[in-house]
């Protein structure tokens, strides 16, 4: 069984989620497939939240841009019938409670960190269900099984709940599940959580180790680990391979490819970590 990542640039266009299609359908053994929120929304979810919440009007506009990409991407990637009638209930339903919620905020002019992590999570609920709809592959919903718990004032994952709530719902599973990335709930209130920004990532490292994965596949936009940030450096070149230390303390120092959490739950089961690149998969 392989976990694999998509990250929001390999599915933030109607070309790179059908590329994601291909991937997945390539797959020759049963599969976990994680996704984050489509390529940029997460922080279109944030900053409409905030201008509802600073009393601006115009985020209406912004939470339409939302609605809009999601309904587009719907109608552009699965064909009409049954299966995309009820994908769009679905996608429909919340995307109207989201609306409900940025009015809420509106008009009491109040964000709290609970309805923070509540809006933030319907990118990875709107794209998993999508996903999931595309490939024709179980959805699983990851709050039901990945716990936090506030430490320090931070979201921190709790094990031994997360994997015994992790076991039993992938027991007797599809061979091919959908999961959203990123998301969470806390183990003593059920209230909305998730393992920080980029955690999508971490979240796949979960299930991969829980589950004694071949390997964990992170998909993005690079050929592999690099040298250094290609954006920042031009001259940057991928390495080819790294040990899990060295691995841990580049992420450490700002390598975003990978979410410095991710490494040590598939190390310590030594299951290896392949970054892959969704828009050149050979
Ligand atoms: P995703 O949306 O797939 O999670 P991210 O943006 O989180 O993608 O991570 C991929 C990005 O990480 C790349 O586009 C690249 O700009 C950046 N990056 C930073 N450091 C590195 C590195 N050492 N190797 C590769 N990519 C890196
Ligand atoms: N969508 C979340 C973020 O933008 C999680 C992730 O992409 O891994 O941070
Ligand atoms: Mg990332």
């Amino acid at each position: 069984m392989k976990v694999l990542k998509f990250g929001g640039s390999s599915v933030g266009s109607v070309n790179s989620i059908l590329s994601v299609k291909k991937i997945v359908e390539a797959v020759e053994e049963p599969v976990i497939v994680v996704v984050s929120a489509l390529g940029g929304i997460t922080d279109k979810l944030i900053n409409t939240s905030q201008m509802a919440a600073d009393g601006n009007p115009a985020y209406e506009k912004e939470y339409r841009d939302i609605l809009n990409r999601h309904i587009e991407m719907v109608y552009t990637v699965i064909p009409a019938g049954e299966a995309r009638s009820l994908l769009l209930d679905q996608v429909n339903e919340l995307l109207s409670e989201l609306k409900n919620i940025y009015q809420g905020i509106f008009l009491i002019r109040d964000l709290s960190p609970k309805t923070s992590a509540t809006i933030v999570s319907y990118g990875e609920r709107l794209s998993s269900i999508i996903l999931a709809t595309l490939v024709d592959a179980q959805w699983m919903d990851a709050r039901s099984f990945i716990k936090t718990e506030k430490k320090h004032h931070k979201h921190v994952l709790v094990q031994d709940a997360t994997s015994e709530l992790l076991h039993k719902a992938f027991e007797g599973c599809a061979e091919r599940v959908v999961a959203p990335g990123f998301i969470a709930t806390d183990i003593n209130t059920g209230e909305i959580t998730n393992l920080g920004r980029g955690g999508s990532d971490y979240t796949a490292a979960i299930i991969a180790a829980e589950l004694g994965a071949a390997e964990l596949e992170i998909w993005t936009d690079v050929d592999g680990f690099m040298t250094a940030d290609p954006r920042v450096i031009s001259s940057a070149y991928v390495i080819d391979q790294l040990s899990y230390v060295e691995a841990t303390e580049l992420c450490n120092f700002g390598a975003k490819v990978v979410y410095p959490p991710t490494i040590y739950p598939v190390c310590h089961k030594n299951i290896p970590i392949r970054i892959k690149n969704t828009f050149r998969p050979e």
